[in-house]
């Protein structure tokens, strides 16, 4: 995806602070930090959003969730932490490059 700018993080074309890299995926500091600790976990792979997923992509996504437990350990979030994937415009997605928001180092409210 030639316009995507996670894509263009996940190949190092474009600056970003980067805490994890693997074969599978990346994950680096969002630009506008809603918490202490703000890290996106992205797929290498351009895949569009959750709506996209396939069967065969099961094993990508439970890659995602360990490496943002690993993530939440090394920042010290033992006092919890918060996983969320927007998915589509109404839930407040703007980059539609899959990733899950790692949200820590505060109370976190409810959500609604
Ligand atoms: P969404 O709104 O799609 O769930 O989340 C997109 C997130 O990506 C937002 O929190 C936004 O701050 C972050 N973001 C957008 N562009 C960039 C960028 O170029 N670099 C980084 N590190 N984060 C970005
Ligand atoms: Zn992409």
């Amino acid at each position: 995806m030639g316009d995507c700018i996670f894509c263009k993080i996940v190949d190092g074309s474009a600056p970003a602070d980067i805490v994890h890299r693997d074969e599978r995926v990346t994950a680096f500091r969002d630009l506008h930090p809603a918490a202490p600790t703000h890290i996106l976990i992205v797929p290498n792979r351009h895949i569009h959003s959750v709506n996209a997923l396939e069967t065969a992509d099961a094993e990508i996504v439970g890659h995602m969730l360990v490496i943002a437990k690993e993530l939440a350990a090394k920042e010290n979030l033992s006092d919890g932490f918060r996983l969320v994937t927007n998915t589509g415009p109404q839930a407040g997605q703007t980059v539609f490059h899959m990733h899950l928001h790692l949200l820590g180092g505060r109370q976190l409210r409810a959500m609604g």
